[in-house]
């Protein structure tokens, strides 16, 4: 699909008009989902922090946005400066069922400063990182934080764990960044070159980014820790067993800070990007807000 920038003839920008009013009186979902009058982009977070001008306010910008600027900047600016999200998903409830489970599992072996039997299995020399602000850095819309100077972004991220390598002397041990992942499909789990997978690169790196910020050694080396509901039982009898593998990724983080600056561009800019070439969807939302226009227009015309 080419990509394709709305020109100012763009029927999507009727807003306001009978017809965008008929077409959100059309039943189209959750409109106060959709459009959004907070944590948006605006002149109070334009430019930077400069001495002797304007303090700009630092503008919260989670790891999941980052990410949707480099899938589509389009959906970026939509969501972040027009207030316009992306229609909700329904929640992945099994996965977070075993993202708690797996934590609390974790935890138990933190508390007692003890490495969990798969580390040993792995031949991992670690044990979970035990810290006061642990339970703060896996908290959703918490986080880690750092407040990134060049383009006043709060970046933030949840992580799910961080282990510890053994420290040396007074010297406190490497942390890893360590995200849970759950999964059912046939045959060993790996690290593929799927838009998913390199999502999940991406968001280790940002979170060793943001772990590093926080003034904390953090080796390259993550890992992900994959859950695979095993299909290959006679019955379910009322329960599901998972294979678990610990997989090490490599993280590099050298790509954050461009992307940042780059997203700071797309805020402060009036010119409306380009949608992603590789989403269908906002081809399919014109051609159906075009299709309704044509149809009313035509109603209009018989009646
Ligand atoms: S192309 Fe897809 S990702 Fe981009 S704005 Fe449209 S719907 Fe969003």
């Amino acid at each position: 699909m080419p990509s394709k920038t709305p020109s100012s003839s763009d029927s999507s920008r009727t807003s306001g008009s009978k017809t965008s009013k008929a077409w959100d009186k059309g039943g189209y979902g959750n409109k106060s989902a959709i459009v959004k009058t907070w944590g948006i982009y605006g002149p109070q977070n334009a430019g930077i922090t400069q001495s002797g001008g304007r303090k700009s306010e630092p503008f919260k910008l989670s790891r999941t946005k980052i990410d949707m600027f480099l899938e589509c900047p389009l959906c970026f600016y939509l969501d972040r400066k027009l207030g316009i999200a992306r229609p909700s998903m329904p929640s992945f409830t099994l996965n977070v069922a075993v993202d708690h489970l797996l934590k609390k599992e974790f935890d138990t072996h933190r508390a007692a400063g003890k490495p969990h039997p798969m580390m040993k299995a792995y031949g991992l020399d670690m044990v979970p990182f035990s810290h006061p602000n642990m339970d703060q850095w896996r908290e959703n819309f918490v986080g880690v934080q750092y407040l990134h100077p060049e383009t006043n972004f709060l970046v933030f991220g949840a992580v799910d764990d961080i282990w510890q390598e053994p420290g040396e002397g007074d010297k406190p041990g490497r942390l890893a960044i360590v995200d849970y992942k759950a999964t059912s499909k046939d045959g060993e789990i790996e690290l593929e070159d799927t838009r998913w997978h390199n999502q999940y690169r991406r968001q280790m790196e940002i979170y060793q980014w943001l772990v590093r910020h926080n003034g904390f050694e953090v080796s390259d080396t993550g890992y992900f820790v994959y859950v695979n509901g095993k299909k290959d039982r006679a019955a379910f009898d009322g329960k599901l067993e998972f294979d678990v593998k610990i997989i090490p990724y490599t993280g590099k983080s050298d790509w954050i800070d461009d992307v940042l600056v780059r997203a700071k561009k797309c805020l402060d800019s009036d010119a409306v990007p380009a949608q992603s070439p590789a989403c269908e969807h906002c081809e399919y939302r014109l051609e159906a807000r075009k299709a309704y226009e044509r149809h009313i227009k035509a109603a209009k015309g018989s009646a």
